[in-house]
Order: C-alpha cells, then structure tokens, then sequence
C-alpha cells in the first residue's frame, strides 16, 4: 500500500535494526485518513471471506481494525491486557509475549463477543515474532469459531512471524512488508 509505504519512510524511524517508531501515525498520534485507508485496503482484500467479526488487540490494534470494521459493516472486539472490573469470568484467556516491552501478557475476550460460527479477521498493527496474532487466534479456536486471515499492517519480514502463521495454515495480509531496518534505513518488500 504505496500511501503507507510513505507514510513509514517520511514519519517512521528505525529505532534499531529490530523496531520501527511510527508513534506519528499509528501508535501515539494517529492520522485518521490514513487509517480510513487502510480499513478500505484490508476490506476490499477480505472481503469475499463472510467475515462476521474483527479481533484486534489493545490499544495499537484498534484504529486500524476500526475503519475495517466500518468498511465491512460488522462489529470489531478487542482483546484486553488487563482485565477490567466490569468483565466477569466468562472469558476466553491466553498468554502473549509482547516482543516490545519484553514481558507476557494475559490477554482476555468475553465469551459473550466471539462464539461458535463467527468467521473472524484478526488484525494488529505490526508483525514481528507472531506472539500477538497466535494468541489471538487461539482464543478464536477456544470459541470454536473460524479464523478468516490475519491482516498485518506493517510486517518485519525479517522476523519469523508470518512463517509461524502460515505453517499453521493460516492466510496473511499486510500492507507494508519490511525487509530490513538496518543502519537506519528502512527498505520493504516489492509486491505487484
Ligand atoms: P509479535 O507478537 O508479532 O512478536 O509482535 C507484535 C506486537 O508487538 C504488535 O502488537 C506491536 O504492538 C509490537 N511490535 C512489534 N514490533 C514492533 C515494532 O518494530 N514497532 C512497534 N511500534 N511495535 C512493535
């Protein structure tokens, strides 16, 4: 997607040969009519799939899955880091290793909001060793639902998380993929 391919060139900064900062438009300051594109792009790529329900992961996850959401008319859940105070112990329940802050997270999505029969578009912001996005498509097989694909929106395509994804057999879409961040520069993969 060439408008978030610029997007990270112009406004993202490797902050290592590891991490990318977008904190300009995906994960501090968000720029809404990027992300109504990029809802149009993951919509129009899923959209003969009869997905019934996003799952994203808070809080990067949600502006992106929202304007997906809203493209494909259908309801967007996000799992929770923390459990709140209203959430009783209907949940589904697993654990991520967040690749960022160095740590695992419990993450939790009521029963009431994926059930059996939901075909279900998983989306976050990065891709990096898959943590996030095998959490979260274990809690959809908890649910005995279906998983549609993983929409990815910016994938390091030097760490191994699509690999995982796809030797489960699951399909991946993302729409910037980074081959390397080293010596600072940012470089994608060239797609048609
Ligand atoms: P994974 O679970 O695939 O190892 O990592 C994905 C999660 O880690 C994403 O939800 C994202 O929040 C975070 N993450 C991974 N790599 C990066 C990165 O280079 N930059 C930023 N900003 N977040 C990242």
């Amino acid at each position: 997607m060439e408008s978030l391919k610029q997007a990270i060139l112009e406004r993202g900064k490797a902050l290592s040969d590891q991490v990318l900062k977008v904190d300009a438009f995906l994960n501090h300051q968000i720029d809404p009519q990027l992300m109504i594109q990029v809802g149009q792009e993951f919509a129009d790529r899923f959209k003969n799939d009869q997905i019934t329900k996003i799952l994203t992961i808070e809080s990067s996850g949600i502006a992106p899955s929202f304007t997906t959401a809203v493209e494909l008319d259908i309801p967007l859940v996000f799992a929770r880091k923390k459990k709140s105070l209203t959430m009783s112990d209907n949940v589904f329940v697993s654990q991520v290793y967040s690749f960022t802050k160095k740590e695992s997270n419990t993450i939790t999505v009521s029963k009431n909001f994926i059930e059996e029969g939901d075909c279900v578009l998983i989306i976050d912001d990065f891709l990096a060793n898959g943590q996030a996005a095998l959490g979260l498509i274990d809690i959809v097989k908890q649910a005995q639902a279906s998983v549609a694909g993983v929409g990815i929106v910016i994938e390091k395509s030097f760490q191994p998380g699509r690999k995982q994804i796809e030797e489960l057999g699951y399909r991946v879409e993302s729409l910037a993929r980074i081959k390397s961040l080293d010596t600072g520069q940012i470089s994608f993969i060239e797609e048609n």
